[in-house]
């Protein structure tokens, strides 16, 4: 059969995209090849309904192979007891919880996506918000950190079934003791989403939440550096503390509830290329080349956020512990909008963000999000953040002059040669 030349010279375009420019999207990554590899090949031809040894269809003793390893390499990652490899995203791994642990009604808290919250965290456009009833917590307006008191009233007050930590856009660690009591003072579960820091708190580099959220989601595609996907796991609490009753009426340990509630609960056929791709990254995860990644990551974001400060750009909690900072433009004249279209055009790539408070619509915005966990995967370090935050400076300072935008454009795509990228 002939290659199809329309697809692969699009993607070959895309390819040519990713190399010359500056990539800051905080939840973006570049994998290795081996692990796009996993994903392209005969894996995708296999349906494997069930989990390894408990499958609906015949062929799968391959395929259970591939699974376990990933759940145990992932087990071994964060030292968990228990996993599920499935969710076909982050999304799907918040459905699935959110379904194994809650009735349609059932009250919710989370934060709130327009202080740096997700989708999945309750919002009324989403299932989270419309099955289910949200409550939300926010940011210190002073300081930008979360407001655990605020937490701990509206818990006390609405008795949410399940209350959520993690966020999208939230540059700082988590106290995830602090809100374990506040969880246990009214007998709610406690998930962690931890999509973005994953990566950072599997070589030990921020708080573990693990010994104190009774369930821990993740995707694999961000801090991780694998294939776009999910997870769900967890380390203790598996006796389902709450009663929580499976579909049938009967009482269940909180890993079959969970079990249940991806497959059949939320999807069919587990996509067991992207397993394969998983259980690859997930052997990279546990070298120490990925622990100086991360440990190069967190020490960029933070000379990231230092080079941004000395420019005079707010920083949302003034800095960050993590890979990625919030910036509120309010004071550069500037719309998060109009700044991502305009630094698309010099190639760099980020996207605009709410801050805390704004005024402004979520199509416009006041902020940017800048992440590192790409430009380090493509080998920046600190001493090269600057020529980072001195091309977007340039660019913001002069939005309107496509000679200048021009310039920083060419330099950018010069600077990039010296960084190869597959
Ligand atoms: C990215 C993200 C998700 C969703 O991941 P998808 O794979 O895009 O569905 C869930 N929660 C948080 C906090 C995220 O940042």
């Amino acid at each position: 059969m002939q290659q199809d030349q329309q697809v692969f010279d699009l993607l070959d375009k895309e390819l040519q995209r990713q190399r010359k420019g500056i990539e800051l999207i905080a939840s973006e990554n570049f994998t290795s090849l081996q692990v796009m590899k996993a994903m392209g090949s005969v894996a995708t031809n296999k349906y494997a309904e069930g989990y390894p040894g408990k499958r609906y269809y015949g062929g799968c003793e391959v395929v259970d192979e591939i699974e376990n390893l990933a759940i145990d390499r992932l087990k071994q990652i964060f030292n968990a007891s228990w996993a599920n490899v499935q969710p076909h995203s982050g999304a799907q791994a918040n459905a699935a919880v959110l379904l194994a642990c809650l009735k349609p009604g059932d009250k919710i808290l989370g934060l709130d996506l327009s202080m740096g919250g997700h989708l999945t965290h309750g919002s009324l456009a989403n299932f989270s918000g419309k099955l289910y009833q949200p409550f939300f917590y926010g940011v210190d307006r002073e300081t930008g950190l979360v407001d655990y008191e605020q937490l701990e009233q509206t818990a006390l007050k609405e008795r949410p079934k399940l209350i959520i930590v993690g966020a999208s856009a939230y540059s700082r660690d988590w106290d995830y003791a602090r809100v374990r009591k506040v969880a246990d003072e009214i007998g709610a579960i406690l998930m962690a989403d931890i999509a973005h820091p994953a990566g950072l708190i599997a070589k030990g580099l921020l708080n573990d939440p693990f010994d104190h959220c009774h369930i821990v989601t993740s995707t694999t595609h961000k801090t991780l550096r694998g294939p776009r996907g999910g997870i769900i796991m967890m380390r203790n609490d598996f006796d389902n503390p709450m009663g929580i009753k499976d579909p049938k009426g009967n009482i269940r340990s909180m890993s079959a509830l969970l079990d249940l509630a991806v497959f059949p609960g939320t999807q069919g056929g587990p996509l067991e290329h992207v397993i394969a791709g998983k259980a690859v990254a997930f052997g990279e995860i546990l070298t120490d080349d990925f622990l100086q990644y991360q440990k190069q990551v967190q020490i960029n974001a933070q000379a990231t956020a230092k080079a941004f400060v000395d420019l005079g750009y707010n920083i949302i909690s003034g800095g960050t512990d993590n890979h990625l900072m919030l910036i509120d433009l309010r004071n550069k004249n500037i719309t998060g909008k109009k700044a991502q279209e305009t630094l698309d055009k010099a190639d760099i790539t980020l996207n605009k963000n709410a801050v805390p408070f704004d005024d402004k619509s979520p199509f416009v915005t006041s902020g940017i999000r800048v992440g590192v966990p790409a430009i380090t995967t493509r080998g920046f370090k600190e001493e090269n953040m600057k020529f980072v935050v001195d091309a977007i400076d340039k660019v913001l300072t002069n939005a309107d002059n496509e000679q200048v935008l021009n310039e920083v454009k060419k330099s950018i795509n010069n600077y990039m040669i010296d960084f190869p990228l597959y």
